[in-house]
């Protein structure tokens, strides 16, 4: 680090050699695990440009709609470029798809019929889905309301699918096989494509045609394959998070196979109409150029919650992966001693942000969950957890799952503050 920057970080931030020395230290260790995150996004890098390419995306593709948005070009051009890069057969790509929640649960709702049954392998799927799928609450229009059943088999012990109690969960009324490749918010790893791999090998086994749905969401980029591109039918996920690059204001996808994507696209506008209509009066150049930034971007976030974790580890502290562990989510979870470092990390994640830095986090009692939950985002796009952010739910283990990060420099920045928090706080 050049002696100007100390000497301005002290200034502008009141970051001591201190913490600055912690933090190179932890940089030092962390350079095979960056390097491997490198490679990564090399592969990804080249695989986008290839898909821009091919598709000879121009200046045209990148211009607004209107009204229904019969042969928008810029739209159809966006989801092969998709396609493409996700190694699929065909994608939907839109902005009017709000969230990860809403890509997924038009899966669902565009797949199953009454009297299916959904089973997912991966324990009980991310908070936002029970009462789409009806296991909490009683939400108008579950899939539960429309006769559609739900079974989940939880992970074992080490983290690993349970191939077994799957085996014996599939049986004929089984339609929809669910895989959560992300930690989402629990205290578990992320799969891998491999342990992806596996498991629908095994599962095909047992039911040939049985449809393997991925909840994508933090996943994208963070290997050299997608889950499409090992046996899954289907995967989702959000334009907020890693595919959109920290640019796309908003939207979400769904991907996987002609017949399946048909299906949904039902659902996303209507039946018979499909895919056909949907427009957008702005300019679609934010989620192009965010799918190219999107390798690097995703580079960038990863490299940051390795630093974090290795800081952290350091600091006496259990972090979930631990540094030098491969990665194949944005997610970084660390847990603290006390609810007054967790409180103290969350404030300093906002303070050093470059939107909303201002205010202070406190925690709150957030509709749905039984703890207070606080939550740290100063975002250019609202509530976009491609940028750096952190939440934490306020109880015993006190866990804070941190993610995102559109510029490795800025993590480690927001590092060293967070230190200043609670480590000099503590001592
Ligand atoms: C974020 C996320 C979702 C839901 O996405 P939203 O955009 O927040 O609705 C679903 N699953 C996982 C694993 C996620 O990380």
């Amino acid at each position: 680090m050049l002696k100007q920057t100390k000497e301005y970080l002290a200034e502008a931030f009141g970051i001591t050699e201190k913490e600055i020395t912690c933090v190179q230290t932890s940089e030092v260790a962390c350079c095979q695990t960056f390097q491997k995150i490198d490679a990564i996004s090399e592969y990804n890098q080249a695989k986008v440009l290839k898909a821009l390419q091919e598709e000879q995306i121009a200046a045209r593709h990148f211009s607004p709609s209107t009204g229904y948005g019969y042969d928008d070009i810029g739209r159809d051009a966006l989801e092969r470029v998709f396609t493409r890069v996700f190694g699929c057969e065909d994608a939907l790509v839109r902005p009017q798809i709000a969230s990860g929640t809403h890509a997924i649960a038009l899966v669902l709702f565009g797949l199953l019929l009454p009297n299916d049954e959904m089973l997912s392998i991966t324990g009980k799927p991310y908070d936002t889905l029970e009462e789409s799928i009806g296991i909490r609450g009683e939400a108008f229009g579950s899939l539960k309301q429309y006769g559609i059943s739900y079974k989940q088999v939880e992970l074992t012990s080490q983290g690993e699918i349970d191939l077994e109690m799957i085996k014996q969960s599939i049986h004929k009324k089984t339609k929809i096989v669910y895989i959560q490749r992300s930690r989402g918010y629990s205290w578990r790893e992320s799969l891998s494509i491999e342990q992806i791999q596996r498991a629908i090998i095994e599962i095909r086994k047992v039911k040939q045609d049985v449809i393997v749905v991925v909840d994508n969401c933090y996943g994208e980029f963070t290997d050299i394959q997608e889950p499409i591109q090992v046996g899954a039918d289907v995967m989702a996920g959000s334009l907020i998070k890693n595919p959109g690059g920290g640019l796309a204001p908003t939207g979400g996808y769904i991907a996987g196979t002609k017949i399946c994507i048909g299906k949904i696209a039902n659902r996303l506008t209507s039946p018979g109409i499909g895919r056909e209509v949907g427009s957008y009066a702005a300019m679609y150049t934010p989620f192009f150029q965010g799918l190219f930034l999107a390798p690097h971007v995703v580079a960038q976030a990863l490299k940051g919650m390795v630093l974090a974790a290795h800081v952290y580890q350091e600091q006496g502290f259990t972090v979930l992966p631990s540094f030098d562990a491969s990665r194949n989510d944005i997610i970084q979870a660390i847990q603290f001693k006390t609810k007054e470092q967790l409180i103290a990390f969350c404030q300093a994640i906002q303070s050093a942000s470059p939107i909303d830095s201002h205010v202070t986090p406190e925690p709150w009692d957030m509709p749905g969950y039984e703890a207070q939950v606080i939550m740290a985002a100063g975002a250019f796009v609202q509530g976009a957890s491609i940028e750096l952010s952190a939440d934490a739910p306020i109880k015993d283990p006190y866990i804070v799952y941190m993610q995102g990060g559109l510029t490795y420099e800025h993590v480690k920045l927001a590092v060293m503050i967070t230190l200043k928090n609670i480590i000099v706080k503590e001592i």
